[in-house]
């Protein structure tokens, strides 16, 4: 038996397109399968989006900072910022969790106040879901599902030249509370009489902790009469967004370094970390916000949104690029978590 690694492959994506190529739909109903932010079906009068994701304590987070109220809404937010991602409206939930038996009932409690919070926060129904053993940690898998006019369902693989580049909200801030939590820990297990020191860093870490779902924008295009060309959601960083944005739509993508939004806190703290912010702003990932194409035509509406900035532009020739604030260009490259770890340190 042949064996190949699946770093050998190209990775994470490179499985995905692997396991999607070898998959063929065969119901009419089924619209979209593998390949974008979430599954898209047809219910008749409109579409049904569907998505999963998975988190797994010791690998997307860490039990020893992380409180479980929080775990739970971040967990059930993920998921709803899929669905945005698809311009639908999030409907339902379903929770399955894994529990090793070190987990108190008291602590699922706590997971499902905070799961139960987010339902009242983006009006949305939990209404099912299973649960088992676990042998190594907690593993909390969401499936979210979310409705959309059948006209204005947005893919990945929409953006057509000319079309404006806009994300929402500010990009790094996640990565950076990340950090923070980690040194904090290190600091505690050095000296178990420390006490954290996170109220400097209440904005970044707040953005780890309990990142929103941006649906408020959703609603704005639905009020607004706007559907972006292309859509899909920050949890990797901007640099692997634009490049599946590309990819998908089969252009090329100019994004200006000086207008990608960091906020103040997020520069003091990507500062005092020795980073560059945009560096965090690309390759961080973790933010949650929505990253659009916007047709000329649309952009007269969009220019009335104050929580969305124009960062670039879509360009027929395709390639990546970031426009430096010196005027030059550099190729834009998903370097991820891992790489960028590794690299950063
Ligand atoms: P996101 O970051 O938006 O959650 P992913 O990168 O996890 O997106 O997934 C991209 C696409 O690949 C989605 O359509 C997802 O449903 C699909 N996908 C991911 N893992 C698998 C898998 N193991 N089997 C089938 N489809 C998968
Ligand atoms: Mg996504």
């Amino acid at each position: 038996m042949e064996r190949t690694e699946i770093s050998e492959i190209g990775g994470e994506f490179a499985l995905i397109d692997r396991i999607a190529a070898a998959t063929n739909t065969t119901l009419p109903e089924t619209i979209k399968g593998i390949g974008d932010d979430a599954a898209v079906i047809d219910s008749g009068e409109f579409y049904t989006v569907i998505s999963t994701d998975m988190l797994l304590e010791g690998v997307h987070f860490d039990l020893s900072y992380v409180p479980l109220k929080h775990l739970g809404y971040k967990a059930v937010a993920v998921n709803v910022s899929d669905i945005a991602a698809m311009n639908a409206v999030p409907k339902q939930i379903t929770v399955s969790i894994a529990l090793s038996n070190r987990i108190p009932v008291e602590a699922i409690d706590e997971l499902y106040d905070g799961i139960r919070s987010a339902c009242e926060a983006y009006s949305i129904d939990l209404v099912g879901g299973d649960t088992t053993n676990s042998r190594s940690g907690l593993v909390i898998s969401v499936t979210a599902i979310g409705t959309v006019a059948k006209d204005r369902v947005t893919y990945r693989s929409g953006a057509k030249p000319n079309d404006v580049l806009c994300v929402t909200g500010s990009l790094g801030a996640a990565y950076l509370g990340l950090q923070v939590l980690e040194r904090e820990k290190q600091v505690f297990l050095a000296d178990p009489n420390m006490q954290p020191q996170l109220d400097k860093h209440e904005y970044v870490v707040g953005k780890q902790l309990k990142p929103e779902a941006r649906t408020d924008i959703i609603y704005d295009f639905i009020e607004g009469g706007i559907v972006p060309t292309s859509m899909i959601d920050i949890s990797d960083g901007l640099a692997s967004e634009v490049l599946h944005l590309c990819k998908a739509s089969g252009v090329g993508i100019r994004v200006f370094e000086e207008n990608v939004p960091v906020e103040n806190p997020a520069m003091l703290t990507a500062t005092e970390f020795n980073l560059n912010p945009i560096t965090v702003a690309l390759n961080g990932g973790e933010d949650y916000e929505l990253l659009m194409t916007i047709s000329q035509e649309d952009f007269e509406k969009v220019k009335n949104l104050s929580e969305i900035t124009p960062i670039g532009f879509v360009t027929e020739e395709k390639g990546a690029f970031l426009v430096l604030n010196s005027g030059q260009l550099t190729p834009i490259k998903a370097q991820g978590w891992e790489h960028f770890d590794a690299e950063s340190k």
